[in-house]
């Protein structure tokens, strides 16, 4: 088994700020990362409150950036099936995935937070065909094409605000009468011809033959459901966290977030969670990057006293 000083589970802003702390306290770092690095981060369009860039930066501009320094400083980040689980045995921890096992002194969890689903009919069924979770991914296949988002939320707002680039309506279905986006984010949408709020609604189903065709929402208030024509639902209704591995070792509170005390540290001595995936107040990548520099250095701490 390869003996590491730190492993990162998750390449976003978090683990990537940690490797690129990690590599410069010249620890053996290696990062793990189950999908492309960037996190949720890099499929963002847009970032416009991570301080540094007025006029903001795209998502995966800013992620890429950051996988160089870290990868520059030393850390090896290696693209790979998921972990599956981390163990603890005396000093050392462990990180299996599927077919490979990693051993280390300590371990960063940075494995961050993924689309949440609705559950309601058509969802399942049209995903891939109308229905998605990444506008930047998928927005441009709406050119001049009418999309609904559900949410209202940042994420919702902001995605709502991107896809109008290329559809030619975009539908926000948001279940409450006010947004939770930031009120920069509301007053943009609010002046935005393209976007048509359907307030406090709910989707109840998304109808189509083979692809997306029709959604039907339902006012909370009256009860009366009306069709609405689209080619594409996006989904927006919040975010689960990546924790599935850490069930059974490491403590979580009821939604799965990790947590964890003000130094970062879980349960478990030598293992630490930062950015998303940890039970903190506020999930932006200038608190991930900051968490993933806590991390690196209690990590470097906690190896010294050892
Ligand atoms: P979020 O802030 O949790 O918002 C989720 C939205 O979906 C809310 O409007 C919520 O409605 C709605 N929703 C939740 N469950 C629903 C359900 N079952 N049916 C219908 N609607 C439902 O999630 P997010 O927008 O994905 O953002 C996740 C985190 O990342 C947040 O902390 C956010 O601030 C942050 N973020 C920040 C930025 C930025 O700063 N630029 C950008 C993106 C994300 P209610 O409002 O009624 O609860």
């Amino acid at each position: 088994m390869e003996n590491y000083d730190v492993i990162i589970i998750g390449a976003g802003p978090a683990g990537l700020t940690a490797g690129l702390y990690c590599g410069r306290a010249r620890l053996k770092t290696l990062i793990l990362e189950k999908a492309t690095s960037g996190g949720q981060a890099a499929t963002t369009d847009d970032i416009e409150n991570y301080p540094g860039f007025p006029g903001g930066v795209g998502g995966f501009e800013l992620t890429e950036k950051m996988k160089a320094q870290a990868v520059e400083f030393g850390a090896d980040l290696r693209e790979i099936t998921p972990v599956s689980s981390i163990e603890a045995d005396g000093d050392t921890r462990i990180v299996k995935t599927g077919d490979e096992a990693f051993a280390a002194k300590t371990i960063i969890i940075a494995s961050g937070s993924e689309a949440g689903t609705l559950g309601v009919p058509g969802e399942a069924e049209f995903r891939g065909r109308g229905v998605s979770y990444c506008a930047t991914c998928d927005g441009a296949f709406y050119r001049d094409k009418v999309v609904a988002v559900i949410g209202g939320g940042n994420s919702a707002v902001e995605e709502a605000m991107f896809l109008t680039k290329f559809a030619s309506k975009v539908y926000i279905v948001h279940r409450r009468d006010e947004l939770r986006a930031d009120k920069v984010l509301q007053e943009r949408a609010a002046i935005n011809d393209k976007i048509e709020i359907v307030w406090e609604s709910h989707l109840k189903k998304i109808l189509g033959n083979g692809k997306v065709e029709e959604i039907v929402v339902e006012n909370k208030n009256t009860h009366a459901r009306t069709d609405i024509q689209v080619d594409g639902v996006f989904f927006y209704i919040g975010t689960v966290p990546n924790t599935v591995f850490c069930e059974g070792v490491i403590e979580m509170d009821v939604r799965d977030y990790i947590i964890t005390d003000e130094r970062l540290q879980t349960n478990v001595p030598g293992v630490f969670a930062a950015g998303d995936c940890r039970a903190n107040l506020l999930k932006q990548v200038a608190v991930a990057v900051g968490e993933g520099a806590l991390a690196a250095v209690e990590v470097d701490r906690y190896i010294e006293e050892m």
